[in-house]
């Protein structure tokens, strides 16, 4: 493709001049693998970003949607239904722990985290504590980048240019290399006293204005964090002795990557409002959810002003082509026994657990980490240009036919859960000639 012809679309997160420069496109795919423009086949071990959990272009997914577009394209969800939706929310009730029982439909992951910060605001608000509207994160968490999102995200270039919106203040998340490297599944070490750090910042903003924690169950685009063996528990028991709301972002986590339907599920921590995007649909419509507990939505409905609980939603809330996607996105996890593939102990994930393992050693790795089917690899940085060693593996990977996904001095993967043993022989053997090359 002509420079020319590439310059009207201004891609997001993409350094669009060097992308022009040279391009990578891709023009089809199928289960595991990607198809370039000039015909050489990619191995996706991103499954897309992270979202195309049972492999690309499944047919029962394809035909579900084609079938939906036919039959009913769209239909407003403001104050009017259509049968499906109310079918694909039971589904993902049953399918949630705890009193997750109300499904909230967004378009994406971004919209998903902005709405639970509304929710977990007008639960404050219906209570008549007014005063609760901060929020606490995490330092490398990631939440979209939707106004909300981005106030509650750590990471700072998706901040510096934007300001500052809701208050908040973030807990401390870096991985602490000198206590958990090269951690296979969870680190073992700190996660009680890390958690303990939450109490810290309640003293400092006091319990009466902090409305909820918002926080990955692992962090993704920050780096791939598993969290440290009892931190999440902790995190829940200092959100219940406070009254303050603890909000799960499982947009990545959500729909097998761990094991199960849900991180929250695999953790046994069940937080107050659940995040969902990506492999709702594996990644074939854009569609979000947002899973509240009852006691959130009983709080809000019992405040409603004129019948109407929540003033809130999107033209495409409830899509019906999103809800087709997802009905058969659902299927397909079940039928393939796709949530038990991704479990921590399972066959495969033990396999690449131990093939990206076997890296440690290699010249410039300071660290691996990995938690069933997510994983990462780190680099030393190089001097004076922090940041930039994912994207030179990343490229060179590319280049041999494997798609990682770049994050700062790491490079991260998701693969989708179908993925087999020779998947992972190629990637840890593509993976080993890169690292070679940059820093052997
Ligand atoms: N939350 C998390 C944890 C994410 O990883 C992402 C996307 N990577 C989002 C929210 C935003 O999702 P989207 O890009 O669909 O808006």
């Amino acid at each position: 493709m002509s420079a020319n012809k590439l310059s009207a679309h201004w891609m997001p997160f993409t350094a669009n001049k060097s992308f022009k420069e040279k391009p990578r496109m891709l023009s089809a795919a199928k289960g595991m693998y990607w198809t370039t423009d000039d015909q050489r086949q990619v191995l996706d071990m991103t499954a897309g970003l992270w979202c195309c959990n049972a492999g690309h272009a499944h047919p029962h997914i394809a035909e579900a949607i084609a079938k939906q577009a036919r039959t009913l394209d769209y239909a407003p969800s403001f104050g009017f239904g259509h049968e499906l939706s109310f079918e694909l929310a039971d589904r993902l009730a049953s399918l949630a722990p705890g009193n997750l029982n109300r499904v909230f439909y967004t378009n994406s992951g971004s919209e998903s985290v902005d709405t639970a910060l509304k929710m977990a605001l007008a639960y404050h608000y219906a209570k008549g504590n007014i005063g609760k509207q901060m929020f606490i994160s995490r330092e490398k968490g990631y939440h979209g980048v939707n106004f909300g999102g981005v106030s509650v995200a750590g990471l700072t270039n998706n901040h510096k240019a934007f300001g500052q919106w809701l208050p908040n203040d973030r807990l401390n998340h870096t991985q602490d290399l000198a206590l958990n490297s090269f951690a296979h599944g969870l680190p073992l070490h700190g996660g009680v006293e890390k958690a303990n750090e939450l109490e810290d910042l309640i003293q400092r903003h006091d319990t009466s204005r902090i409305a909820a924690v918002i926080i990955e169950p692992i962090t993704g685009a920050g780096g791939v964090l598993p969290p440290p063996v009892g931190y999440l528990k902790r995190i829940r028991e200092i959100c219940d002795k406070h009254d303050i709301l603890l909000i799960f972002d499982e947009v990545i986590t959500g729909f097998g990557r761990t094991g199960d339907v849900f991180a929250s599920q695999t953790f046994d921590v069940i937080p107050d409002i659940m995040t969902t995007a990506k492999g709702l649909t594996n990644g074939a419509a854009p569609m979000g959810a947002v899973l509240a507990g009852d006691h959130i939505y009983d709080a809000i409905a019992n405040n409603s002003s004129a019948g109407v609980e929540f003033f809130h939603g999107y033209t495409y809330s409830a899509h019906p082509l999103a809800c087709a996607a997802a009905m058969a996105t659902l299927d397909v996890y079940e039928q393939e026994d796709l949530y038990k593939r991704g479990a921590a102990n399972g066959e495969i994930s033990k396999y690449f657990e131990q093939g990206l393992h076997s890296l440690k050693g290699l010249p410039g790795v300071i660290d691996i980490r990995n938690y069933s089917f997510i994983a990462a690899v780190e680099f030393e940085p190089l001097a004076g240009k922090p940041g930039a060693t994912g994207s030179l593996v990343q490229t060179s990977s590319w280049e041999q036919g494997l798609m990682l996904r770049s994050l700062g001095d790491a490079i991260a993967m998701s693969p989708p859960l179908i993925m087999e043993k020779e998947h992972v022989d190629q990637t840890i053997g593509t993976l080993e000639r890169s690292i070679k090359q940059h820093f052997g």
